[in-house]
């Protein structure tokens, strides 16, 4: 059997790593249409805050490893049309200019998204720049020590947003974070733990104007000076976009079935319209295990999961893609926090009835000092008022305790109750945890409203 997959990030590296283990013998040709294999956006924050200090070390693969277990690796080659009814792909080699058609048996699509690009007046000035892949990454890291930039305005307030202004806050720039939405991170996190980051971001050089709408970005000599937005105006030497992204599937019109926002439409086992060809990652929707639905949830753990199951399915198993609740996390500056599933604040839009506690407590009993690393947690659980079912969690603390969502995350998908989780066997150890788990006591208290 033949497989072409198109596109070198997590959705097709993992695709291509599912195929080599399970068949390692299979005819794998793997095509990226930029010069680099596999770069991970996921790793962009530490490679720009110095953490991580070689770009190209950002990657799981090499050409010449991958080649090494027999996959034909093609990079700068961008795959401009795909034809089902010949099975076959026509392939733009953008180093050498040459073109060529190739034949697959079966085709798996990871071709990703790209930054939305604001289409507002001044949008093509210089030193406006995104924050996805390596050519951005290594722009942006010149721009972290470059002494001409004063003040940096960040576009969106989602996580992305939130990284890249941490990312130029730390090498002493003024941040301004600008977001349509009321408040930062309002997709991950509900007012009460927005509120603390808001102001400990304004602590460090980050401040948020939200509620604002981008009406242009204006410049001197080609160059960006100043944002525009429906309430104010604002410096800015450097302008980074995280304001969502598009799909990149203009070139698959027609082709297979895509939905009103260019994402590609898929069943449950990442088939396509065309039942020879796959798609998985950021061009596809995800099962959102809370409501049901399919949902838009980009994350690199989502492409992981669907390139695994597209992997099975093309060589012949049968593996229907599991709900997932969209769990993230982050840092951002001395607090960690993690998500899970639905907040209030997207409850509406989700179209889902909720309530939810809220527990604030320190992460080990009251015995345990400060001193010796006791501090205090948030955590939020949020469930279905009439059944109890669990439906989202949020968590926050300046010690990391975030895979407790991970455990929140379970109970999503196994459809769990506040009540079955109100006695969940979780560990006590002093050094820890508190005898009753933070989980259990929200839940109690979840569980006493519903008597
Ligand atoms: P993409 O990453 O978009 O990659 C698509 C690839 O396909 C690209 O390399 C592109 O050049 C190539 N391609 C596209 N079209 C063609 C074509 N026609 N021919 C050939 N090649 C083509 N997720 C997490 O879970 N955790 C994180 O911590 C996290 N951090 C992130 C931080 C940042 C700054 C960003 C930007 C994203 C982060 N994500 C994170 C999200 C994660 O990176 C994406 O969900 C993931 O990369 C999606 O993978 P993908 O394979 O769908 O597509």
């Amino acid at each position: 059997m033949k497989v072409i997959v198109v596109g070198s990030s997590h959705g097709g590296y993992e695709t291509v790593r599912g195929i080599l283990a399970a068949q390692p013998d299979t005819e794998i040709q793997w095509y990226e249409k930029g010069d680099f294999l596999s770069f991970l956006s996921c790793g962009m924050q530490l490679y720009l805050e110095g953490a991580v200090k070689d770009v190209n070390s950002v990657s799981y693969a090499t050409p010449a490893g991958m080649q090494a277990q027999g996959v034909h690796v093609f990079v700068n080659s961008e795959i401009s049309k795909v034809d089902p009814a010949s099975h076959s792909v026509h392939v733009i080699d953008h180093a050498t200019g040459d073109e060529r058609d190739e034949t697959y048996d079966k085709l798996v699509l990871s071709v990703g998204a790209v930054p939305f690009d604001l289409p507002v007046p001044g949008h093509d000035l210089a030193n406006i720049y995104a924050m996805r892949g390596r050519d951005w990454a290594i722009k942006l890291k010149a721009k972290t020590v470059d002494p001409s930039v004063k003040n940096v305005v960040v576009i969106g307030s989602g996580y992305i947003g939130i990284e890249a202004a941490e990312v130029f806050a730390k090498a002493g720039m003024h941040v301004t974070v600008i977001d349509l939405l009321p408040r930062l991170l309002s997709l991950y996190l509900d007012q009460e733990f927005t509120d603390i980051l808001t102001k400990t971001m304004a602590d460090h050089g980050i401040y948020a104007a939200v509620g604002q709408g981008i009406k242009a970005y204006e410049g001197v000599d080609g160059h960006v000076t100043k944002v525009v937005t429906d309430q104010g105006e604002y410096p800015a030497d450097l302008v980074v976009t995280a304001a969502g992204i598009r799909p990149a599937t203009g070139f698959l019109k027609g082709v297979v079935d895509l939905d009103d926002h260019g994402l590609i439409k898929i069943n449950d086992h990442l088939q396509t319209s065309d039942t020879d060809i796959y798609a998985v990652g950021d061009a596809t929707l995800v099962p959102f295990a809370p409501t049901g639905k399919d949902n838009r949830i980009a994350l690199a753990t989502n492409a992981r999961r669907q390139g695994r199951i597209a992997a099975k399915n093309l060589l012949g198993e049968n593996v229907p893609m599991p709900a997932v609740s969209g769990s993230s996390a982050l840092s951002v500056f001395d607090y960690h926090f993690a998500s899970t599933g639905v907040k209030e604040g997207t409850a509406d839009k989700l179209g889902v009835k909720t309530a939810s506690v809220l527990v604030t407590d320190t992460i080990r009993p009251k015995f345990v000092s400060e001193d010796a690393g006791n501090t205090k947690v948030w955590f939020k659980l949020t469930f279905d008022p009439t059944d109890g079912r669990v439906l989202g969690a949020q968590i926050m603390s300046k010690y990391d305790v975030t895979a407790n969502i991970n455990a929140i995350s379970v109970a999503i998908q196994a459809k769990l109750t506040v009540a079955d989780l109100a006695y969940t066997d979780f560990f006590f150890q002093p050094g820890f945890d508190r005898p009753w788990n933070i989980i259990n006591v929200a839940a109690q208290k979840a569980a006493a409203t519903l008597n």
